[in-house]
């Protein structure tokens, strides 16, 4: 049994924790994480890399179904979804090896069992001091200073239809797939679901979309999800909005699922659920605590994300702010900055970078038009589209289709939002999270010279837009 004493003890060591326990390694701090499977969580295992690997080899399907366009006639060619499954595997495996090397390097201890904190005893007089227990029945017991608590999120389930792992998958069970299905029904038009609709079409599966709302994509700008729905539409998904499912609406066979959407009754092979993630909040010994939790179970932090338990913080998915692998890290950098006094900038959520890797890309940051308008903001939307930029033609099938844009408070002239769809936006995205960062203004956007020809010229011709001096449109 360990009775080491740790500055900190990060509970879980997804992207949020061991991001978090580097940076207070780095402040000559001991660290400790713990992790009841693997170190990189989520984004690596079942998330952000794994689809992405396979997006990947989506994408040059794509490039090869459309070669002749390039002026190369390809005969022959097939799916290998066995070699496109192991490229993904390795990709992983070696990113995981690379994590592992940074514990190492970082001198971080790694415990390898499920933590729980512990409340106080004779022995500590507050509550935060880590128990963990192996599978082998065996525990430590780990003292410490601070905890960060960054245990993530899981997939969700429908109340009247639970994951079985066969038929009825999360994305976790997709990922895990040897073999494509024939068809797939994906509950929820949201960012993961939408992800696995992109993949799955161009892969040859039949692919059915059913979003409860009244579109998908809700948290992107309007006029972007349609965009993304034709070309989506164009290449064979099939959507059914405002589609709110009932048990009776379900029937899961030995061999398929049959699913009734308002008038028409259709038959999948299997269904991803993705309707959203919940937080593992339950069972780490909360009740321990002081910590609050908000009505949707996530952990209530204030700006440096430091619970009612002043020594105890949290960050990552368990917060539920954004869900996503570069929030998560900036969050757990936050924390354990604020706990070692290192100079904590508090995550600007307005001005983090958001992606959604289908084909076409999506990426945005800050409001869209509609939701200016909503907060009362006299907003204008200024558009540059792809078509207008030659690399961004000679390089993508369908530019015509992309634009950015550009929406500015008019009461300043600041920039609240950039939202765009087209080619390399999940990139370009990060040049505006620099302006965003550095407080750039549009102009100052428009004035830097950008490599002809180039992608991100759009950007520049963007800034000079809203200036009323754009040259290509
Ligand atoms: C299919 C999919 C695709 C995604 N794609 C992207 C993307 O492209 N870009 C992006 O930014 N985000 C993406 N995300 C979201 C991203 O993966 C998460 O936001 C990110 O992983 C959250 O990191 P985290 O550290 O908070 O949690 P996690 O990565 O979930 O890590 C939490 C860790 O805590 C461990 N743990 C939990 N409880 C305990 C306990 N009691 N004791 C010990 N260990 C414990 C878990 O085993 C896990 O390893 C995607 C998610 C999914 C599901």
């Amino acid at each position: 049994m360990s009775e080491k004493q740790y500055d900190l003890v990060v509970l879980g060591g997804g992207t949020a924790g061991y991001v978090a326990a580097i940076r207070a390694s780095q402040l000559g701090k001991k660290v400790a994480i713990v992790e009841r499977s693997l170190l990189g969580g989520t984004c690596l295992h079942k998330g952000c890399i794994p689809t992405k690997a396979l997006l990947k080899s989506a994408e040059v399907l794509q490039t090869v179904k459309h070669a002749s366009t390039f002026g190369i006639n390809v005969e022959d060619y097939d799916i290998n979804y066995d070699k496109m499954f192991v490229r993904k595997e390795e990709i992983v495996k070696q990113m995981y090896q690379g994590v592992e090397h940074l514990m190492q390097h970082n001198h971080i201890d790694i415990y390898n069992g499920t933590g729980r904190i512990l409340g106080t005893s004779i022995f500590s007089p507050q509550s935060g001091t880590i128990s963990v227990e192996y599978e082998d029945g065996e525990s430590d017991i780990l003292p410490n200073q601070f905890v960060l608590i960054a245990t993530g999120s899981k997939p969700y389930a429908l109340p009247f239809l639970p994951f079985d792992h066969e038929r009825i998958l999360s994305s976790d069970d997709v990922l895990a797939l040897e073999t494509l299905p024939s068809s797939i029904g994906i509950i929820g038009g949201g960012v993961i679901g939408l992800e696995f609709a992109s993949l799955m079409i161009d892969l040859g599966v039949e692919v059915t979309v059913i979003e409860a709302g009244p579109s998908i994509l809700p948290t992107e700008s309007t006029q972007i999800a349609k965009v993304l729905k034709t070309a989506l539409t164009q290449r064979g998904v099939k959507f059914y909005e405002n589609v709110k499912l009932a048990e009776s609406d379900v029937k899961v066979t030995d061999s398929d699922v049959r699913l009734s959407l308002n008038n028409d009754n259709i038959v999948v092979d299997k269904v991803l659920l993705s309707v959203g993630r919940q937080p593992n909040t339950a069972d780490i010994g909360l009740n321990n605590t002081k910590i609050k939790l908000s009505k949707s179970g996530h952990i209530e932090t204030n700006e440096f994300q430091q619970t009612e338990d002043k020594h105890i913080y949290a960050a990552g998915d368990c917060i539920g702010k954004l869900q996503l692998a570069h929030v998560g890290s900036k969050e757990g950098i936050v924390a354990v900055e604020h706990m070692f006094d290192a100079g904590p900038i508090p995550v600007n959520y307005n001005l983090m970078p958001k992606c959604v890797y289908t084909q076409p890309e999506i990426a945005s940051i800050g409001l869209t038009i509609e939701q200016a308008k909503k907060q009362g903001i006299k907003a204008r939307g200024f558009k540059v589209p792809f078509k207008a930029i030659g690399k961004a033609v000679i390089d993508s099938i369908d530019s015509e289709k992309g634009y950015c844009e550009m929406v500015v408070d008019q009461l300043n002239q600041e920039i609240i939002g950039v939202n765009m769809i087209g080619p390399h936006v999940t990139e370009l995205i990060n040049e505006v999270s620099l302006l965003q960062f550095m407080n750039g203004s549009s102009l100052e956007l428009g004035l830097t010279t950008h490599a002809h020809p180039s992608i991100s010229e759009v950007l520049m011709e963007l800034g000079l837009k809203v200036e009323d001096r754009a040259i290509h449109v």
